[in-house]
């Protein structure tokens, strides 16, 4: 056997040889590679962890929840994490979301919102099959979340699989109104199932930012077309955008609302669905032809509901707004600097999400200079991962402020050194 790894990673192209770093233990911001470096880890472990790694409460719940019960079936049968878990949703989400439906990932919650959106639509009578989404959003690397995702070098060969979506233009500052005219004439049809969005800021698409007051437009063209909003909150949930969920700063409830990543403080892999009480009603009958059709073999794993319970015991107990309100005004002070001193354009912020665009004549997810600046980071113990030319940072909320200079002194000679 030769000593090259058989492991496969995602989004990696293994030919290009880039070092893969072995990392054995992490702490709050910290990665500690099995070569004795200590890298910062600036994207939160690819936007997950929302308080720091293994921070000591949820470390606990899932020490103490393995010892009790490992995994149960959970069609028909419960356990108590879950159930407090999914009361204490209902305590901290909106009122109108009613129900939770427990999954894995951003992407099985997607899924499963799509297939509650239709299920509705089929168990009342109306058959309703069109998505409408928006250009440059990313919904997962599953079928149907590629389906309602943009097209893209991401699934160019996987394209034939793909169903059709009608796609409205991103709401670029000023282009908003044919932004909600293509929504309303999408909706306006009658056969249109559901809408959905990732509420102010579109991750994978490259950082892109909307207003509140456009999102609450498209919130209300919906409603008036009995058109179904789901927001896809997977990595604007959990404090990312400055309130707890995205849709908050824009006054809107959404039908259908998708968590994952920051669910569990970024620990555990668990997602959940959550939906009004139409939508479940509409499953909800003596016909058992109607009930909702989705399961995975570890839907509502109880060590991962302990670790998202005691994620929320932190939301309840520790100051975890006001953390998020200090850290993005020192990466606003930390980004200004940089951009006031290098080629720099559309920096733009939205709570801890901040990102900024470096001109160096080429752009795109695959532009050379978003390797080159990876890999200048790096070197200096940033792990950072730019979406082509786009910078960006979404720090772990306990990040401090020495680490955080770190981070933008190493940018600032990554830049020097790349342009
Ligand atoms: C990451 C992400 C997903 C997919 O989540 P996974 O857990 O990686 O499957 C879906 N939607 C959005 C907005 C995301 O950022």
């Amino acid at each position: 056997m030769s000593s090259k790894s058989p492991v496969w990673h995602p989004f990696h192209q293994h030919g290009l040889g880039e070092p893969i770093p072995l990392v054995d233990r992490a702490e709050g911001a910290v990665l500690h590679t099995a070569d004795g470096r200590e890298v910062l880890d600036v994207i939160s472990s690819w936007w997950v962890i929302t308080h720091g790694h293994n921070h000591p409460r949820i470390v606990e719940a899932i020490q103490r929840q393995a010892e009790q019960l490992d995994q149960l079936i959970f069609a028909g049968w419960t356990h108590q994490p879950a159930e407090d878990l999914a009361r204490g949703l209902r305590a901290i989400m909106p009122d109108e979301l009613e129900y939770v439906f427990f999954s894995d990932s951003g992407s099985t919650a997607v899924e499963v919102a799509l297939k509650m959106a239709l299920g509705f639509w089929a168990n009342t009578g109306r058959a309703r099959h069109k998505i409408v989404v928006m250009e440059h959003s990313y919904h997962g690397d599953t079928i149907g979340a590629m389906s309602i995702g943009e097209r893209g070098v991401f699934n160019k060969a996987y394209s034939p699989l793909l169903f059709d979506v009608e796609t409205i233009p991103f709401p670029h500052q000023g282009t908003e109104q044919a932004t909600l005219d293509t929504l309303e004439a999408a909706c306006a049809g009658g056969g249109t199932a559901a809408f959905i969005v990732e509420p102010l800021v579109l991750g994978a698409g490259g950082m892109l930012m909307y207003s509140p007051g456009t999102l609450r437009e498209m919130r209300s063209i919906c409603a008036r077309h009995d058109v179904l909003f789901i927001a896809d909150e997977v990595m604007t949930g959990w404090g990312r955008t400055g309130t707890l969920l995205a849709c908050e700063q824009a006054g809107v409830v959404p039908d259908i609302l998708c968590l994952a990543k920051g669910l569990t403080g970024g620990s555990m892999p668990l997602a959940v669905t959550m939906a009004t009480a139409p939508i479940y009603d509409a499953h909800y009958s003596t016909d058992r032809a109607k009930m909702f059709f989705h399961s995975s073999s570890f839907t509502a794993n109880p060590v991962a509901c302990a670790a998202a319970n005691a994620n929320l015991a932190i939301w309840r107990e520790e100051p975890v707004l006001d953390r998020i309100a200090t850290l993005s005004e020192r990466q606003s002070k930390g980004f200004a600097r940089i951009a006031a001193k290098h080629p720099i354009s559309n920096l733009r912020q939205c709570g801890t999400v901040i990102a900024m665009d470096v001109d160096a004549g080429e752009s795109g997810y695959l532009a050379d200079i978003g390797l080159t600046m990876r890999e200048g980071l790096f070197r200096r113990d940033v792990l950072m991962r730019p979406l082509g030319n786009t910078l960006y940072l979404m720090p772990p909320y306990c990040i401090a402020d020495a680490q955080l200079d770190r981070v933008f002194t190493a940018i600032d000679e990554v830049l020097t050194e790349a342009l």
